[in-house]
């Protein structure tokens, strides 16, 4: 079965949009590591897409926060305002929907999806130490995250970890390959906030058949998502971010 992992859309149509065409005939089903809203102009558009076409989605915290009552104060001011802008954008249909969606680790045909961290969606794994914190709690070969918003992963091989390279910035494509003996944390990026310093969109593609990960990145159309944010009146920096990639 051939899987497209998606992460971190972030109400971004036109980054979902050029994934999905990047990705036509690559894959079989599509699995979404939550945070689909918060930040971007298309929160409707994108779960609207995302809950009619994804065999499994877990909630990110940005889908639980623009959902419930949950204080913002965890967030920075532009993220609460972003979030605050979402809660009175979203649909009665799609905030009931974000709201209800399971939180990882969710196993989905022998790997696992979580948003942050296996044990604490709100975790970020950036360096060796979370990872290492995490370790004993990972129940397969293969788990999936995002959070970040930084394509890439790591390796944990006899509790040794070590970071596992991301694709190049003018490469469209990178090749993760397995070694039988270790266990892998695989983030593929974010398809519509990257912040590791490529704006393009990114997203991965693993096939159970085979014994490795594909990363993509996409180019889309920055300035029409940049000119959304605008329009909508959210803080300019999340326009301004898109094209910087960080
Ligand atoms: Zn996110």
């Amino acid at each position: 079965m051939r899987y497209l992992i998606l992460s971190d859309i972030h109400a971004n149509w036109e980054a979902l949009d050029a994934a999905l065409d990047d990705a036509t005939g690559r894959y079989d089903a599509i699995v979404c590591l939550g945070d689909l809203v918060g930040y971007g102009a298309d929160p409707n558009r994108v779960t609207d897409w995302v809950r009619a076409n994804a065999k499994m989605t877990i909630r990110g915290n940005h889908d639980r926060v623009c959902t419930s009552d949950e204080s913002l104060d965890a967030f920075n001011p532009i993220a609460a305002q972003a979030a605050w802008w979402t809660q009175n954008a979203l649909t009665a249909t799609n905030r009931e929907w974000l709201h209800n969606l399971p939180r990882g680790p969710v196993k989905v045909n022998g790997f696992d999806l979580v948003h942050g961290a296996p044990l604490d969606e709100d975790r970020y794994l950036v360096g060796l130490d979370d990872v290492l914190a995490e370790v004993d709690y990972l129940s397969t070969r293969l788990t999936f995250f995002g959070h970040t918003h930084v394509q890439g992963g790591f390796e944990v091989k006899k509790r040794q970890i070590r970071r596992v390279p991301k694709i190049s910035n003018n490469a469209d494509e990178g090749v993760l390959e397995f070694d039988p003996d270790a266990l892998y944390l695989v983030n593929p990026g974010s398809v519509g906030q990257p912040r590791d310093r490529d704006p393009r969109a990114a997203y991965a593609l693993y096939d159970t058949e085979e014994t490795w990960v594909t990363y993509r990145r996409v180019e889309y159309d920055v300035e029409e998502a940049q000119r959304k944010i605008r329009d909508a009146r959210l803080p300019d920096l999340l326009a301004e971010r898109l094209s910087r990639g960080f």
